[in-house]
């Protein structure tokens, strides 16, 4: 038997509990008995973190859900092993993530980058429930509220206990964001939407899928925002900003017949 690390009361982060590095941060939320866990990470790991929660004295026969935040592979390229190993634990996520995951689409989900050369494995899963905004998911006398939070990808999740917010990809503490990139469902408007969403809610503690958890600081959300609504009108971000200012004026430039100077 090892003790518990709680990082919050009835929240333990398995890379906190493993004191090292496993990958995307897995978090297993409790009430009484009944646990779940808020993403799996990558296959190679699974057994790691099923065998800690067994030595800490959980019933692997209680895991109660297996939630997808989004389809990213980094974040359930484990989940169909996890789900064979805790059978009765419902496997849940949005739609469009288990549209994804049942399509095993390499593309969205960054299984396949082949300009850098990245192929790794997707096991496709079929999800056993969607959930959606608004929803509750309810373990043991616990209420997760699911928040659709897209941006960074589709289908996206938040979940809300308390004070919390598991904000998955949305920020991170250094107050950089999940990726931005056309190929994997990026939209910076909704992105900026979700940020405010955050921003403007009376959560006091944000556990986001990447890093250490930090209070939500809404100067930092504030410069995300404002960050993002800069990306939205670059060339730098291709097809995910809105426009390119520059174009606009250098029409202008052209009916008015100037002339480089
Ligand atoms: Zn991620």
């Amino acid at each position: 038997m090892i003790p518990r690390t709680e990082i919050f009361p009835n929240v333990i982060e398995m890379n906190y509990q493993a004191r090292k590095r496993l990958g995307c941060c897995v978090y297993l939320v409790y009430d009484g008995p009944e646990w779940m866990l808020i993403d799996i990470g990558y296959s190679d790991t699974v057994a790691e973190i099923i065998e800690l929660i067994r030595q800490m004295d959980f019933s692997l026969a209680d895991c109660r859900y297996l939630v997808a935040t989004h389809a990213d592979v980094d974040h359930i390229q484990g989940l169909k092993l996890a789900k064979e190993m805790l059978p009765s634990a419902e496997t849940i996520g949005h739609p469009e993530a288990a549209r994804l995951l049942r399509e095993g689409d390499r593309i969205f989900t960054y299984a396949e980058i082949s300009a850098q050369e990245i192929s790794i494995e997707l096991p496709k899963i079929e999800l056993d429930r969607t959930i959606d905004d608004g929803d509750i998911v309810q373990l043991g006398n616990k209420q997760l509220e699911v928040w659709h939070t897209p941006g960074h990808t589709i289908g996206m999740l938040s979940f809300r206990l308390g004070n919390l917010l598991f904000c998955a990809d949305n920020i991170y503490r250094d107050g950089c964001v999940g990726n931005i990139d056309a190929h994997h469902g990026s939209d910076i408007p909704e992105f900026m939407e979700s940020l405010a969403r955050i921003r403007n809610s009376d959560v006091e503690w944000l556990l986001p899928s990447h890093g250490p958890p930090f209070r939500k600081d809404n100067a930092l959300l504030d410069e995300a925002i404002a960050r993002l609504e800069r990306y939205s009108h670059r060339a730098d971000f291709g097809t995910c900003a809105v426009d390119w200012p520059l174009l606009d004026e250098w029409e202008e430039e052209l009916t008015r017949g100037v002339l480089p100077k």
